[in-house]
């Protein structure tokens, strides 16, 4: 489940590759050569190259094609879904699940000269991504709780790298914990809170067919997590930031 790997990682994957495999064969080839999981919730773009992503765009609606054709629709006559296996294609790669094909966006960190150690909260974030069983929504929000460390990043840039994180097919107990890592790797904070509350249409449109039904899960990680008090003072935070909402 990691996700930040050394950039040098894909010039230790051969080059003898058979050009006549379809990209995602050679991509899984190229993976499992340096040892990368690919797990739904992974991120792979270590291994992609100039065009592989296009390739892999052409690869995705001929399968997603035959899926259509596999339920017995008509693709050939019905004009609603034509182009829909193009559609599926490139909101997969280049929307919904980019978290897995693009690296992280770029996210710089400052040192902390005033070295602040106040704790604060940033939310709620929306968050939007799909659960790996059954490949529909989760949406909701997120919150997270910084006392600050030796550096310090802008705090847009929690929305940037939490989007990047969720836009993979996950399960929200993961979610949580491969957010945590790349907040830590990216400003070291002394503690780190999150709190994510989300909807799971996996059991609102199908299944149970719970329509308000979420899941809330949190993890609080160095400060936070020894300093009963600070680990509450987190959730009031969160409180307070909830009732300003616009309902
Ligand atoms: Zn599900």
């Amino acid at each position: 489940m990691t996700s930040t790997l050394p950039s040098n990682l894909s010039s230790k994957t051969s080059s003898v590759e058979s050009l006549t495999l379809p990209i995602s064969i050679r991509l899984r080839q190229r993976l499992e050569e340096i040892g990368i999981p690919f797990l739904a919730n992974d991120n792979i773009s270590h291994v992609l190259r100039d065009g592989d992503l296009e390739q892999l765009e052409v690869e995705v609606a001929g399968k997603v094609r035959e899926l259509l054709r596999s339920l017995v629709i008509d693709i050939d006559n019905d004009h609603n879904t034509e182009e829909t296996a193009e559609r599926v294609a490139r909101m997969y790669l280049h929307e919904v699940f980019k978290g897995r094909y693009y690296p992280q966006p770029k996210i710089a960190s400052f040192p902390n000269v005033k070295k602040l150690d106040e704790i604060y909260t940033v939310g709620p974030i929306s968050i939007r991504s799909a659960c790996s069983h059954h490949l529909v929504p989760i949406l909701g929000s997120c919150w997270i709780g910084i006392k600050p460390g030796d550096r310090v990043i802008g705090l847009s840039k929690f929305s940037r790298v939490a989007d990047w994180v969720f836009s993979r097919p996950h399960i929200q107990e993961e979610a949580v914990i491969i957010l945590a890592d790349e907040i830590e790797r990216l400003c070291a904070p002394q503690g780190l809170a999150i709190l994510v509350k989300a909807q799971h249409y996996c059991m609102k449109w199908r299944g149970v067919k719970e329509p308000q039904t979420s899941m809330v899960n949190s993890v609080v990680r160095g400060d936070f997590r020894h300093d009963p008090s600070l680990k509450q003072e987190f959730f009031e935070l969160v409180k307070q930031q909830e009732s300003l909402l616009i309902r």
